[in-house]
């Protein structure tokens, strides 16, 4: 029988054994991730465990037919984490999974799988794990090249967890028989606090376009140069910072000036360089493009009127991630079934299941509502009765799915 009270248990346990006064401590390819590895497999004890070569976790149901469910989350954490991020997912799987099994075989094979690494916490690169099994993991190379901290390169990290970075892709295979990806997430964000809901669904992960936008200007002296005569490459700055409230509004997504770095940087210049980097997310790739092409005609604006050029680098981008759109319904249906409203959301952060999505397997996210929104510290939080709402809503959708898939 579904015991949604053992997942929170079970939670609290695992943050006992892999946390400290500081949060959790389950930073990939460390000791503790592996210590928290063997935990969840000894609390699916009797249920078929396999690694793959990326090192992801798999358990697996087998059903009538080899078409399969697949239920993911993540045990690794950021350091000094949250107990749920991640987790939650993992654990409130498995009570499905155990449910599962002791109805007896499904009519489809049911897997849960724990991705490895999808923090990058170490190495900076995130969705280690899913991206090798979804097959978008393509430069080898430039994982090759990646250090942590300490200096020790991510070939020999996984090394020591047996993961050869040329074999790693061969997790492709896991995803052969896949039919649908389930993934339950607390939701990292205050929306669903704000709108005193427990639950909701998710569309779809944000698209991503990040930028290092430089404007140039003229150092000179700040007692001496009139305001009239300024090449102020900060005052072009300010101004964009200020123009992404509207883009934002404007375009139905959020942009964020997270740095700006000013030389020469003393207190008795005029701003030469202002280096800004920019993050701009939208769930839509042509709104996503139109906030990409508003920034730009406004720097250029900017720059002209405070007479100081501007350039644009790309850093990273990535599109936008849409959610199986039957799948989303069947997800409202579970969350209504369970606590009467739900209610649809994108995904500011990435998560395993957009690899999945991205890898063409029909795929849909469920949110949990996170108390003050925050996460990725020892302050993450999530009200007891709204975990086991949300491991009640998993294992509802999971029934759906499982009928879905054998229909
Ligand atoms: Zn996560």
């Amino acid at each position: 029988m579904l015991d949604p009270k053992r997942t929170v248990a079970e939670l609290r346990e695992l943050q006992e054994l892999t946390g400290d006064e500081d949060g959790a401590q389950r930073v990939a390819w460390t000791d503790t991730w592996v210590e928290a590895q063997e935990w969840m497999a000894g609390k699916l004890d009797g249920i078929e465990m396999e690694f793959d070569e990326a090192r992801n976790q798999w358990w697996t149901v087998p059903g009538e037919s080899e078409r399969t469910l697949v239920i993911g989350g993540h045990l690794d954490s950021v350091p000094n984490g949250g107990w749920l991020d991640g987790s939650l997912n993992v654990v409130a799987g498995s009570e499905v999974l155990r449910r599962i099994a002791e109805d007896g075989r499904p009519p489809v094979t049911v897997r849960l799988v724990s991705w490895a690494d999808e923090e990058g916490a170490r190495f900076g690169r995130s969705l280690f794990g899913s991206s090798a099994a979804g097959g978008s993991m393509a430069d080898q190379h430039e994982l090759r090249e990646r250090k942590d901290a300490d200096g020790t390169s991510l070939p020999e990290a996984i090394g020591a967890h047996g993961v050869d970075l040329d074999r790693a892709t061969g997790a492709r295979r896991q995803l052969e028989n896949a039919a649908a990806y389930l993934e339950l997430h607390i939701e990292q964000g205050p929306v669903l606090e704000s709108m005193d809901l427990p639950l909701g669904v998710v569309l779809g992960t944000f698209g991503v376009e990040r930028h290092l936008v430089t404007f140039r200007g003229q150092a000179s002296h700040a007692g001496s140069t009139p305001m009239d005569q300024r090449r102020d490459a900060l005052a072009a700055a300010g101004l964009l910072a200020l123009e992404l409230y509207d883009i934002a509004e404007r375009g139905g997504g959020v942009c964020t000036m997270g740095s700006v770095v000013t030389k020469p940087g003393i207190v008795t210049s005029v701003v030469e360089t202002a280096e800004c980097l920019l993050d701009q997310r939208n769930l839509e790739a042509d709104r996503l493009a139109s906030m990409l092409e508003s920034a730009k005609t406004a720097a250029a604006r900017f720059a002209e009127e405070r007479n100081v050029e501007v350039d644009w680098e790309r850093i990273w981008n990535i599109e936008p991630i849409l959610f199986d759109e039957e799948l989303i319904e069947l997800a409202d249906e579970s969350i209504r079934e369970v606590t009467g409203t739900s209610h649809r959301l994108p995904s500011g952060p990435l998560h395993d299941a957009a690899e999945v999505s991205r890898a063409g397997i029909p795929t849909v996210m469920l949110f949990v509502q996170s108390l003050r929104g925050l996460s990725h510290t020892k302050l993450e939080d999530t009200k007891e009765e709204h975990l086991e709402l949300s491991v009640q809503a998993l294992d509802r959708l999971a029934d759906r799915t499982i009928a879905w898939v054998s229909a």
